[in-house]
């Protein structure tokens, strides 16, 4: 039976050190800020916003939010995000995916100052993850990097699998583990021999979209699963890109949904947002 990795403890002792920083920095008279924007009444989204705002109140940070009309043109969420740009109180800007249709995700990302760009989508940053010279890394595949480290998981050699390629998640996970020196495979929908990929792998990422995707027979006893996805099953409940039940009985590590990878990625939003007060201050 596998080890479950709690995502909800492993996130809270993140949030804690953000918020013993964040009083070091307060008392230095700086505090950090977060503008979360939303576009639209997309109940997701919504969902995501609030804990965002949760999560700042917790840390103690100081937040606005921006809930504009499902109408809003590219140009005036563009015109928002430049005098975001210029507030001094805001650190970190993040506008929530996705956007409605008439606006471009890319051109709204692009106009995100990269000082400011804690989601870390910005082609700047995207580049800076590939060279190796980071500030903020993606918040998702951050937290499963952090997962990892809260147990001791060593990924030096081992063989790692990352089931998507995705901007947001697949990528930026194949590139983190890179550096920790895995041997990388990144699969998509369009791998052959998905299952074999997958026998090989110490350590497998799933990030796929699909309600469990991952069965036991594509898993080698032992090996490190991380489940990414947030999917719904059958019965509408939450439920991840891992058939839990069955992988659980061969992985030697295991992160459930809920309570797994979801957690985390609010936690490093936090903490991309305290790296952004700091370096727009001058402090390490
Ligand atoms: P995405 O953009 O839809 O990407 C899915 C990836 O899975 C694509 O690269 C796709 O391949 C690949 N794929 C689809 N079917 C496949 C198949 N049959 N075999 C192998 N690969 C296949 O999704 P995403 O944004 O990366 O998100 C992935 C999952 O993570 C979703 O469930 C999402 O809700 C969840 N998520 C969770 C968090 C969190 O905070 N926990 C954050 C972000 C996302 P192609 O490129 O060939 O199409």
């Amino acid at each position: 039976m596998a080890k479950i990795i709690d995502g909800k403890a492993v996130s809270a002792a993140v949030k804690e050190q953000v918020k013993k920083e964040t009083e070091r920095l307060k008392s230095m008279g700086i505090t950090p800020g977060l503008a979360v924007v939303i576009v639209g009444d997309d109940p997701a989204s919504r969902t995501y916003v609030n804990n965002k705002k949760k999560a700042c109140e917790l840390v103690g940070f100081y937040s606005e939010e921006y809930a504009l009309e499902g109408t809003t043109t590219q140009e005036e969420l563009i015109a928002l995000v430049k005098r975001l740009n210029r507030d001094d109180k805001i650190n970190g800007i993040l506008v929530q995916l996705p956007l409605p249709p008439q606006i471009d995700d890319k051109a709204v990302i692009a106009a995100i100052d990269p000082q400011k760009d804690v989601d870390a989508f910005h082609s700047e940053n995207v580049g800076r993850i590939m060279i190796g010279e980071y500030k903020f890394l993606p918040c998702t595949p951050a937290g499963v990097m952090e997962l990892l480290a809260s147990e001791n998981i060593d990924i030096e050699g081992k063989s790692c699998v990352v089931i998507g390629r995705s901007n947001i998640v697949g990528k930026p996970m194949a590139m983190l583990l890179l550096h920790k020196n895995g041997t990388v495979t990144i699969t998509h929908s369009r791998t052959k021999n998905l299952k074999e990929v997958c026998l090989g792998a110490d350590i497998i990422v799933a990030a796929v979209g699909i309600a469990k995707f991952l069965k036991a027979d594509m898993v080698k006893q032992g090996a490190v699963v991380i489940d990414v996805g947030m999917d719904r099953d059958e019965n509408g409940k939450l439920c991840g890109d891992v058939d839990f039940e069955q992988v659980e009985k061969k992985a030697s590590y295991i992160t459930p949904v809920p309570g797994g990878v979801g957690p985390m990625t609010i936690a490093m939003l936090m903490k991309n947002t305290l790296t952004a007060a700091k370096l727009a201050n001058g402090i390490e």
